[in-house]
């Protein structure tokens, strides 16, 4: 059984209500009224930091109780790195000719799986470029195949972009785009997939994204695949990725999409099995080695920024408002992320789980983002490939963030994908508190160890 309950469908808005008014925000807490969009921006503009994380972190203990905080153990397995998009952010695709372009055989990701169940793992976040090479039939012998081999584990695979280029590639029978993305997802669920990770939300205003996600589906196909996947009976996860050329106005567009959409998955489907988006993760732009990264920063000298001024609430902004959109970047540091996750938690009440992405700023940064909203602490996941392209190098085993979760005040938990309790780490046999010498365990970079290692033992987290 899913773990959400609650009616969401009844929740009102009082849209002309300060947003800073305690009481209002007492009701949001309850989960008794649903922050507008402009109540949300409003909080972005106005609210200090820390009172911030005060009615996120009440909110968040509103929903999931004062004790227990989550994990996953998975694998991120990338498999291939051909793409044929050009997304401005990615560090991590190849032309099809290129020299280190690659597509995993079937062998080495079951070896990988294999890794994976050897140290607990439960599931896979399998996810590549956008590859034209391979047809259908490779994605159902590899899904049956890892059924057949591994069937206690999840296969959490292909986000809406690769749905969307499956379509293309695969050209289904079906009268239009969203009755040819249900006939490619039943293929690939009939073959073993088991749920759709949020990957390439980025952000969805359509100014942002065409200048960004090159190549990439716009909102409506994205959301629409997951809204097919919901139909299907398959859990989701959405995305955010900010702190690049984006407004914060497109910030709370993104946030209320998925809400909106998240309400259409339930009451179309909620009634009949159907699937729903599980959690949100967001996480700021990494730009190294990456063309979005070349972009100078944004000097506030010189006016407001130019992704606020192009950025409505409805998504609708255009570049041509501001000459200068696009051409340079705001990026996000630790207080910019904390505030935007913590919004995430007070805006989406319909979603079970706020996920931390430590990744991209640090353990101690993903461990403080426990009291500011967020419930889970992502995946152990034994490698990565996508964000360590573009810099990110953090890295930890399953006894430190543990740890780290325990150290934040709350008991760890492992789960699994439906976010059902696994094992509650509340005895002496808890992993962080069986180590003995935590300086085996402060291991070096993940891409490094991961490329070199047979047997990776470095862990790291990211999971959507
Ligand atoms: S982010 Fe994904 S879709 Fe975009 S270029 Fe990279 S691999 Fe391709």
């Amino acid at each position: 059984m899913l773990p959400y309950h609650g009616s969401v469908m009844a929740k009102q808005t009082h849209s002309h209500t300060d947003a800073m008014d305690p009481a209002f925000l007492e009701d949001v807490v309850s989960g008794e009224v649903r922050l507008s969009a402009e109540q949300g921006l409003q909080l972005f503009h106005e609210m200090p930091l820390a009172a911030l994380g005060r009615w996120a972190d009440r909110r968040c203990r509103a929903m999931h109780g004062d004790h227990l905080r989550t994990y996953v153990i998975d694998r991120n397995i990338n498999y291939t790195n051909v793409c044929t998009a050009r997304c401005t952010f990615c560090a991590f695709r190849r032309d099809l000719d290129a020299s280190d372009a690659y597509t995993l055989e079937t062998d080495e990701i079951l070896a990988k799986i294999s890794e994976l169940e050897a140290i607990g793992g439960t599931q896979i976040l399998m996810q590549g470029g956008m590859n034209p090479e391979l047809p259908l039939s490779w994605y159902e012998s590899l899904l049956g195949t890892i059924g057949a081999r591994h069937p206690d584990v999840h296969i959490h695979a292909f986000s809406p972009p690769e749905v969307v280029e499956f379509v293309h590639f695969f050209d289904p029978p079906g009268e239009d785009f969203r009755a040819k993305v249900r006939w490619v997802l039943h293929k690939l669920q009939a073959a073993g997939l088991k749920s759709i990770p949020g990957g390439g939300g980025e952000i969805f205003a359509d100014a942002v994204r065409r200048k960004i996600g090159l190549g990439k589906c716009d909102a409506e196909a994205w959301l629409t695949v997951m809204h097919v996947a919901h139909e299907l009976g398959m859990n989701t996860s959405a995305t955010m990725m900010f702190g690049h050329i984006e407004g914060f106005a497109d910030r709370i567009h993104h946030m209320s999409l998925v809400r909106d959409w998240q309400d259409r998955s339930i009451e179309d489907f909620g009634a009949d099995g159907g699937g729903r988006y599980m959690a949100f993760i967001s996480w700021p732009f990494q730009r190294e080695n990456t063309p979005l990264g070349r972009l100078p920063d944004w000097d506030a000298s010189d006016g407001p920024f130019p992704g606020d001024v192009v950025a409505q609430l409805d998504g609708g902004g255009e570049k041509s408002t501001h000459p200068e959109f696009g051409r340079s970047a705001r990026t996000s540091g630790a207080s910019d992320y904390l505030r935007t996750q913590a919004i995430s938690r007070l805006m989406l009440d319909n979603i079970y789980s706020i996920g931390a992405s430590w990744v991209t700023m640090g353990p101690h940064v993903g461990q403080l983002a426990l009291s500011f909203g967020a419930s889970d602490m992502g995946s152990v996941m034994m490698e990565e490939n996508v964000v360590s392209a573009a810099g990110t190098t953090y890295c930890l085993s399953e006894p430190i963030l543990c740890h780290l979760i325990r150290d934040a005040g709350f008991t760890p938990a492992q789960r699994d994908n439906a976010y059902d309790i696994l094992a509650v780490h509340d005895t002496d046999a808890a992993p962080d508190l069986q180590v003995e010498d935590w300086s085996a365990l402060r291991r070096g970079r993940l891409h490094i160890e991961s490329a070199e290692s047979d047997t990776p033992v470095a862990i790291t987290i990211d999971s959507n």
